[in-house]
């Protein structure tokens, strides 16, 4: 019997009784109450999301152009910074810690400075407090990017909440998913305003309500260790075969965000879904604390969360391999043979090139250790279909190519 294919992160699976959803409330109430906060606005995507929190605050701050945000991060948030019309600033990383460092980002952030943007990467919960203390010396705002750490929390509350405003994305693969959704966050009643006031101008749109809907029928009936061989396993080998890992990553965008409303039908499958987050979340937890410790006892090296009192979320387990070689070792042996090996992104922002048109002046921005982060990464999904007996033979791999065998 062939080996079922895993998926490259650990996302909510949908039952088909979610796409009959009745008696599920309304999913922003739902996702409020969930998050511990008083009200959430969504939008058809985190992309969107980010773009209507840029929007609010350009009201706010018009003279301000500039956000900055970590060099190796999703291209999407450079597609939606460059859309509102403003200048990205990359800011490189710790070498300890995979989060902004902030004596880099004291050095970017000036009265130009509209916001700056901590992303808790991978579900691993960044440092905002750095971030705002920052952002906070020059008058400029905080976004968290929370779009991987739905269900993340720093002390006693959810991530997302300390900075002024942020988002999450309900994409397939980060966790909860409507197939493309977004989440705004903010904590005073006053940013929730101008949000709104931001968010309002936005459309429903038949066309690509339809077409969402229809993927999210697709990706209901595809999400299962049967289906995805042909969904994701199959695309994924011929990217590879063609050797583009960017393809490959899915880090392949195109230029124009859509932005319309998230749709009725698509809101209620979200919210029958999220009444098993918490169940299939804490399963995802127990699984990652057990794997991790194997790892870090075999000697390699699991990155951690960039703040104490902080539980985030494992969508993947992300490994930092001792050096590039070793990594790419282990991605031409075994990216697309169905165990759930994957990148988070491939590159920092700049070593793309095809993101250069909407970089600007970020191209010159100083992404060394960054560099290093993108070429050393590697991430072990976290999905429960990965048994046991799949990643103690995925981990032997990884630990020989590492040389701790
Ligand atoms: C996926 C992602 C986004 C964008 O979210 P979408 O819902 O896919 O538009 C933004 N930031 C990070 C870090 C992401 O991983």
């Amino acid at each position: 019997m062939r080996q079922p294919t895993v998926p490259p992160t650990a996302g909510l699976p949908l039952q088909l009784g979610d796409l009959w959803p009745s008696g599920a409330g309304s999913l922003a109430g739902r996702l409020a109450e969930w998050l511990g906060v008083d009200a959430v606005q969504l939008e058809c995507s985190g992309t969107s999301a980010l773009m209507v929190a840029l929007r609010s605050l350009q009201a706010l701050r018009p003279g301000r152009s500039e956000v900055i945000a970590p060099a190796y991060t999703c291209p999407l948030v450079a597609l939606a910074i460059s859309q509102c019309g403003l200048q990205l600033r990359l800011c490189d990383l710790r070498a300890d810690v995979l989060d902004m460092d902030p004596v880099c980002l004291q050095h970017l952030c000036s009265e130009r400075t509209l916001a700056v943007l901590p992303t808790h990467l991978c579900g691993r919960v960044a440092d905002v407090d750095a971030a705002l203390s920052c952002a906070r010396a020059v008058g400029a705002y905080v976004i968290e990017d929370a779009a991987q750490a739905l269900g993340a929390r720093s002390g006693a509350a959810s991530v997302g909440l300390k900075g002024d405003i942020g988002f999450f994305s309900l994409a397939v693969g980060k966790g909860l998913s409507t197939f493309e959704g977004g989440v705004l966050v903010a904590r005073e009643p006053s940013m929730r305003a101008a949000l709104a006031a931001a968010g309002a101008s936005t459309r429903f749109s038949p066309w690509w309500e339809l077409r969402r809907s229809i993927e999210l029928l697709g990706y209901a009936l595809l999400y299962r260790p049967s289906g995805l061989r042909m969904a994701y396993g199959r695309p994924l080998q011929d990217s590879l075969a063609r050797g583009d890992w960017v393809e490959a990553a899915g880090d392949d965008f195109g230029d124009l965000i859509p932005q319309h409303r998230l749709g009725r039908w698509r809101q209620r499958v979200g919210a029958r879904a999220l009444r098993r987050l918490a169940a299939f979340q804490r399963q995802t937890s127990v699984q990652a604390a057990l794997r991790i410790a194997q790892l870090q006892a075999s000697g390699l090296e699991v990155v951690q969360d960039a703040v104490p009192q902080a539980q985030g979320v494992w969508p993947v387990i992300l490994l930092r391999m001792p050096n590039p070689q070793a990594r790419d070792a282990v991605l031409r042996a075994h990216w697309g043979d169905g165990c759930g090996l994957s990148l988070p992104f491939v590159h920092v922002l700049p070593d793309y090139g095809r993101y250069d048109h909407v970089l600007g002046a970020a191209r010159d921005d100083a992404v060394g250790q960054a560099r290093n982060w993108a070429q050393r990464l590697l991430a072990i999904s976290n999905s429960p279909w990965l048994d046991e007996a799949r990643f103690a033979q995925l981990s032997a791999q990884i630990r020989a190519a590492a040389g701790l065998e």
